[in-house]
């Protein structure tokens, strides 16, 4: 039992009072956890542009005051009722979906789009009791995505905490909780690219290059990245990336320029844009008889993927995927390991570092594309 059990614990977290406005550092209290939840001290926390998409409100109903936050590393400090499977001083990753282990899908091998805990961008309350674990003097802070974890303590369900080894840095390890578990996962688990072949990346952001990590991982001898932007090119060499395409240089579509470099098309691609014609031409660049594309970036509400039949009978598959299909529980633990088995390079997306009460500069360098992740410490 930690001294802290049961009790409230006033703590520091940045709280966003309006959309786009920046987040003030409060004193705030976080109530103690209820069944089946766990609360944590937050170690270090990342920065994602799910955070900044919320965090701007455009497009979507804004919920405000709200804490955000949900790349991130730390300890249990204290377990409600009923949670059996973690204990005060375990090391965890919070994720932004969870797996309760019983509904369909955690029942099955192919998915994990958990019933219970799967993502849930509008609720901004504790599921068990439709109330939130934040307050200031009483008021309620709205939870982002069932993590908050831009707070030095958060209230998690324990469904949503994967337990990894204990001796991995925290540090590191808080990337693998979003966007580098899902375009590895995306590569590894979803597109499969056997030893030797040619994979196409669309985007090389965090999630794209994390796509390519996975595929230099599988063995793939070309990895073909694409982007609009030639300053995320210098950065894609140090994941493995052999070739750089820019859209923008070519007056014939992107997926024929593929073609024409490799003989009919990649055996793999793998699109981490959002942008609807990126899927497309990931879809149509990839070679006739077994090439798989799969989706990964988010598109416009609106978004509308139109290709011909043919090029779907013509044995191409199309695929898409939620976190890099990982169960959060069960996968995440192993793709740490890999890291500690020096297998997985994490040192290569961390870009920048720094202390909590500087998290506004961190969405700064997002909002300006200078960074991969920022990792802030909650501890100086
Ligand atoms: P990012 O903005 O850092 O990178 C996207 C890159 O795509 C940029 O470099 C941009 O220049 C490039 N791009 C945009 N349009 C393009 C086009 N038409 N052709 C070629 N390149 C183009 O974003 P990120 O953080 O790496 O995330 C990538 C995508 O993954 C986003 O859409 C994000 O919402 C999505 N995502 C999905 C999941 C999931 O579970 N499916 C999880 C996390 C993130
Ligand atoms: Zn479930
Ligand atoms: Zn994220």
């Amino acid at each position: 039992m930690s001294t802290t059990a049961g009790l409230v614990i006033p703590c520091a977290a940045a709280v966003a009072w309006e959309a786009g406005k920046p987040l003030v550092i409060e004193q705030v209290e976080v109530a103690p956890p209820q069944a089946m939840e766990v609360r944590m001290k937050v170690k270090y926390t990342s920065l994602c542009h799910t955070d900044l998409y919320f965090w701007e409100a455009k497009g979507q109903t804004p919920l405000f005051p709200r804490i955000f936050g949900h790349e991130a590393a730390g300890v249990v400090e204290s377990v409600g009722e009923g949670v059996s499977d973690l204990a005060v001083g375990d090391h965890v990753l919070p994720v932004f979906t969870g797996e309760c282990g019983e509904c369909r899908h955690c029942q099955s091998e192919e998915s994990n789009m958990c019933d219970l805990l799967r993502i849930n961008t509008e609720r901004g309350v504790m599921l068990s009791d439709g109330k939130t674990r934040f307050s200031i003097n009483g008021s309620p802070i709205n939870h982002f995505l069932g993590t908050s974890t831009f707070s030095e303590y958060t209230v998690v369900h324990a469904g949503c905490l994967a337990k990894i080894n204990p001796l991995a840095p925290l540090d590191k390890v808080c990337i693998l909780s979003c966007g580098i578990s899902t375009g590895l996962g995306a590569t590894l688990n979803v597109a499969k690219p056997k030893q030797g072949s040619s994979v196409a990346i669309f985007g090389l952001g965090a999630v794209g290059l994390a796509a390519a990590e996975g595929a230099r991982i599988a063995g793939a001898s070309r990895i073909i990245g694409v982007d609009l932007n030639p300053n995320r090119f210098e950065e894609a060499k140090k994941f493995g990336v052999t070739e750089f395409i820019n859209p923008k240089d070519h007056d014939r579509p992107v997926e024929q320029v593929i073609a024409e470099m490799t003989n009919g098309g990649v055996d793999r691609s793998v699109e981490c844009t959002g942008n609807i014609n990126a899927m497309i031409s990931a879809f149509e660049c990839v070679h006739d008889g077994w090439g798989v594309a799969v989706l990964v970036g988010v598109p416009s509400k609106d978004a509308v993927f139109m290709t011909k039949p043919i090029n779907v009978l013509n044995e191409r598959t199309l695929k898409g995927t939620f976190f890099g299909n990982y169960k959060p529980r069960s996968d995440l633990p192993s793709v740490v390991d890999m890291y500690m088995n020096k297998k997985l390079e994490l040192d290569k997306f961390i870009t920048h570092r720094l202390p909590f009460s500087d998290i506004n500069k961190a969405f700064d360098l997002m909002v300006k594309g200078e960074s991969l992740r920022c990792i802030i410490s909650m501890e100086d």
